[in-house]
């Protein structure tokens, strides 16, 4: 078991908010892909190694994964002061009448009243719009984002897939009406995947300060190598209403060229004595403009493994890094 003291947490952006390197969020598995007793032993596992993050949405499993996170929450006892909850809008949760979904006024608000009920807590850390809606005005959304955080059911706001010229418009938005500003975007980012963080929001990073929670950081679990010889049946890609996702991989031109270069970078993990999720979390730590990536994990062996990657940023010197890059860039978005 990995102590807190190995934990490294981060700024979230030019925030005060502090994160930990890696956090846990409840996509595919709570209220899904496993039962309630093992999520509440991933969450603790979690917990116990000093991940203070926990991420959620109200459309994972329909809002039930918000629930099972909730009920986990309620029973550790745990002060309310040492973990951070997030919830996400714009998906929708159970239904998807025209006012259930989006970022209209109406939904920003009656779905943050939704999650606090679902994860019993009385404030949100942080809250995302799950997706840029082009239905409503930034205005809007970032004005009912303003009233949640004076009323103090959120603390933090923030996007997730915008656009840099959406962040930027949010931001200029929120300086102009002197309101809350977003602190936080959501993106995914992983080795074959990074052209928006590393290139796109660059010119928010600076300034006002732009924090990222990076999600997908394993592809999904592709950068572990566990599909290289077919998928297992107790994977992600076999877990029943995941058929879009496996479809999506059998479908990507680049597949082939991924599976070679995930056996490359297992050579580079082995020859520094790692394995490959570790070297692959790793790479996303090594970007200084991620305030946290977001581990997905379905069995609490997989989050104790994943953890070490903490040990293995120092490794990653200019040298393998040129190496990790020749593989990886070329076939990466
Ligand atoms: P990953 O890319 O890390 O994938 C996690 C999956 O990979 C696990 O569930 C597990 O799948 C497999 N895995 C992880 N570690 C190992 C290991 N050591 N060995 C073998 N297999 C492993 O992250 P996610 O895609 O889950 O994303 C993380 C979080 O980010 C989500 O939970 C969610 O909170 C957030 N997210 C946000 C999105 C957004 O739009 N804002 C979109 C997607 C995710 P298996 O069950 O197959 O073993």
């Amino acid at each position: 078991m990995f102590s807190s003291m190995s934990m490294q947490y981060r700024r979230v952006g030019t925030s005060g908010l502090k994160v930990s390197a890696l956090s846990y969020g409840a996509w595919v598995t709570f209220g899904k892909q496993v039962g309630d007793p093992v999520a509440a032993k991933l969450l603790h596992t979690a917990y116990d190694a000093g991940v203070n993050f926990f991420d959620n949405a109200e459309t994972y499993a329909d809002g039930q994964a918000e629930r099972v996170m909730g009920a986990i929450l309620k029973e550790s006892g745990w002060p309310r002061d040492t973990f951070l909850v997030s919830s996400k809008v714009f998906f929708g949760a159970e239904r998807d009448g025209p006012n259930q979904v989006g970022l209209s006024r109406k939904h920003v608000i009656e779905a943050c009243h939704a999650a606090l009920q679902r994860l019993q807590v009385e404030y949100l850390d942080l809250y995302y719009c799950h997706r840029p809606d082009p239905d409503t005005p930034i205005e809007e959304t970032a004005r009912a984002m303003h009233d949640l955080i004076t009323q103090g059911k959120v603390l933090y706001w923030g996007t997730s897939e915008w656009s840099a010229a959406e962040i930027k418009q949010a931001f200029e938005t929120c300086a102009k009406l002197n309101l809350h500003r977003p602190v936080v975007e959501q993106p995914q980012y992983n080795l074959f995947h990074r052209t928006r963080v590393e290139k796109e929001y660059a010119p928010l990073y600076a300034a006002p300060g732009l924090g990222t929670t990076v999600w997908s950081p394993l592809a999904s679990g592709l950068l572990t190598g566990k599909y290289n010889d077919g998928v297992p049946s107790t994977s992600r890609l076999n877990t029943p209403g995941m058929e879009w996702l496996r479809d999506r991989l059998a479908n990507d031109p680049t597949y082939p060229r991924k599976m070679a270069a995930i056996k490359q970078l297992a050579a580079i993990a082995s020859e520094l004595g790692t394995s490959l999720p570790r070297l692959a979390l790793a790479w996303c730590l090594k970007n200084p403009h991620v305030s946290s990536v977001i581990l997905g994990a379905s069995k609490p062996e997989q989050l104790k493994e994943n953890f070490g990657a903490l040990e293995v940023v120092d490794q990653l010197t200019p040298d393998v890094m040129k190496r990790i890059e020749a593989i990886s860039k070329p076939i990466a978005d």
